[in-house]
């Protein structure tokens, strides 16, 4: 049985298992001199289009939280969406990792920030007794399946530079991002205004691990050592490194990610005729709210389905993984039916 917990449920895809097994022959100089974190970095340069500054570590959490360090003194903080991943999700882990930096929660319809709403948060206090603040963070795919065009991005970023603050971006979700806009990965980022970016590995299929992409090569000094003393610089860095080049190859990654876009559309259509069913977000991504009748949701969970709900009463996350077939988004659409009636 197939799950919509979250993407990452879903295994590894062959073209990241391939490489990954690829990468397991003889010995190979350790903590990232090796050939496959060479070759993926340039990879990644290319895919990017510009001469970044790329390293990897195991997880998102870490991912977001050492970049929004290396952007931060303890004494700055951070300008997020009050339903970001870093705010709710990360277990304090930024505050943790740049000594204290404070996350400032911004309000915005539908997952997203937008010029005012930083606005408002930067020009409340500029006194001393307030955090500094120091750094936009925006979330692409949303927390809740939205996106930012390349426009929103670009308005948000002039904003922020022109107020002396930098730019991250949560990219857990980037792939899905990516190909449902259909934009060029360099659009999105550093033309619209991205200083760095934490490329999730795992949502899309790897076996683990996330890029952290610096377009502003200033940014990423003393970078290693700061995954080095947080435990994430591994030490058989190709492991991490080699699935990248097997998803990046041939554009696997933007194949699997449109496919989980689409798995998301056909739920959505298929929730359109269930009576008392209600999207809570547009789709964008590779993600579907709904509000459902608290019996359906019961039922669902009788049943064994796997779903989270964490965002008001009766709504319910659905995610779609590379490799979540159309017969399981039947076969929930099915007891969602069965149990609506
Ligand atoms: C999954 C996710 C992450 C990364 O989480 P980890 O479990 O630490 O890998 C980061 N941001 C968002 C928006 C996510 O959905």
């Amino acid at each position: 049985m197939q799950h919509f917990a979250s993407d990452n449920y879903a295994g590894i895809c062959p073209e990241a298992l391939r490489a990954f097994l690829g990468a397991n022959e003889g010995h190979a100089p350790a903590y990232g001199d090796d050939e496959w974190t060479r070759r993926v970095s340039e990879r990644l340069r290319k895919l990017f289009a510009t001469d970044c500054d790329v390293y990897f570590v195991f997880n998102g959490t870490a991912a977001n939280s050492l970049a929004l360090a290396s952007l931060c003194q303890s004494y700055h903080s951070v300008i997020c969406h009050e339903l970001a991943h870093v705010a709710t999700d990360e277990c304090g882990g930024p505050e943790f990792f740049s000594n204290g930096s404070k996350l400032l929660p911004a309000r915005g319809v539908g997952g997203k920030l937008t010029p005012d709403g930083v606005l408002e948060v930067i020009a409340r206090r500029s006194d001393i007794h307030y955090p500094k603040p120091r750094v936009v963070t925006l979330t692409q795919a949303t927390e809740v399946g939205t996106l930012y065009h390349p426009s929103e991005v670009a308005a948000i970023a002039e904003l922020a530079h022109g107020k002396g603050l930098r730019v991250h971006m949560d990219g857990a979700r980037f792939a899905n991002a990516v190909a449902s806009l259909g934009v060029s990965p360099a659009d999105i980022t550093w033309r619209a205004g991205v200083d760095v970016l934490c490329f999730g590995g795992t949502k899309m299929g790897l076996p683990m691990g996330e890029a952290v992409v610096f377009f502003d090569r200033r940014l990423s000094e003393d970078f290693a050592w700061r995954c080095k003393q947080a435990g994430q610089l591994a030490s058989k860095m190709r492991f991490l490194a080699a699935p990248w080049l097997g998803i990046l190859e041939d554009d696997a990654w933007l194949h699997h990610a449109r496919h989980a876009n689409a798995m998301a559309q056909r739920l959505a259509a298929g929730l359109a005729s269930v009576p008392g069913a209600e999207l809570l977000f547009p789709v964008e991504a590779n993600g579907v709210f709904a509000n459902l009748p608290a019996a359906v949701l019961d039922g669902l969970r009788v049943r064994g389905w796997r779903y989270y709900t964490f965002i008001g009463a009766g709504g319910a996350r659905f995610m779609c993984a590379w490799d979540t077939r159309p017969e399981s988004v039947d076969a929930l659409l099915k007891d969602i039916r069965a149990l609506s009636v």
